[in-house]
């Protein structure tokens, strides 16, 4: 059952979301060739904690053991549920960060694909288009809508580049648990699926693949790879419909502020 939210609820789950915002913004500062993800996982839970904020992943199940760390970290061909490790990044990658936080009983999660130093132009494009896909599908996040105009947005999007839309993996409800209903796929026809209405909040989450759209799994039971090996990029806000319209809780205002000074923006 998709539950759906009061003003208050919105609050909260925004004050979790902008947590999560904040963690990101604070990892930007340190993304460069030669740092480990695990440092930038350290710094996120010691970040989060101080905060009075709980790290949502850590501990969360998974079929072979539960998720180790604070920040899901997948670099290049992973697309998401990295584990953080000890293997410095280098100048070129691509690094998708990704964050949940539990407040007040509500969740935040939302996501940022960072380039290291310097990244080719055609893989610069990957991550411009993508995040292209997350607003074009916020835009269709309107009373009235179903989550099928989302998805056919977001594919659209993609595929006109010629990129590969991941199926296996979903956007999804948000609130008191970290995933709810609906499902919220990437791939998908107009006027399609469940109606989106006043006070829905969805976690929007565009997984996308240079090239295919096919995908494995590493036998650590988490990182999820492009089975083709090209890289792969993923975005995403936490979005509520206040006043019939998309109100988007997360933010990338401290990642990008951080991007400016960098001169990556
Ligand atoms: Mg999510
Ligand atoms: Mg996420």
């Amino acid at each position: 059952m998709i539950y759906l939210k009061t003003r208050e609820e919105i609050e909260l789950i925004r004050e979790s979301a902008l947590m999560v915002s904040r963690t990101l913004g604070l990892v930007a500062a340190e993304i460069k060739p030669g740092v480990t993800p695990l440092r930038l996982d350290k710094l996120a839970e010691i970040f989060i904690r101080d905060n009075g904020g709980v790290p949502a992943f850590k501990g969360y199940p998974g079929a072979k053991s539960p998720f180790p760390a604070t920040l899901c970290i997948s670099v290049n061909e992973a697309v998401v549920h990295g584990i953080p490790t000890d293997k410095p990044l280098k100048e070129g990658d691509i690094i998708s960060v990704d964050c949940g936080v539990k407040k007040n009983g509500f969740f935040g999660d939302h996501a940022y694909t960072f380039g290291v130093g310097n990244i080719k132009p055609e893989v610069k494009k990957l991550l411009d288009v993508t995040k292209e896909c997350l607003y074009k599908g916020i835009e269709q996040m309107v009373s009235g809508n179903r989550v099928g105009d989302i998805s056919y947005a977001i594919q659209q999007h993609a595929e006109s580049h010629g990129y590969g839309v991941v199926r296996e993996l979903v956007g999804h409800g948000l609130g008191k648990n970290m995933h709810e209903e609906p499902e919220v796929p990437n791939y998908g026809s107009r006027g399609n699926g469940p109606k989106l209405k006043e006070g829905i909040v969805l976690a929007i989450e565009p997984m996308i693949n240079m090239g295919k759209k096919n995908i494995k799994q590493l036998n650590d039971g988490w990182t999820i790879l492009t089975a083709d090996g090209l890289p792969s990029a993923h975005f995403e806000h936490d979005v509520a419909i206040v006043d019939g319209k998309p109100e988007i809780l997360s933010t990338f205002a401290f990642v990008e502020e951080e991007l400016k000074k960098q001169g990556v923006l």
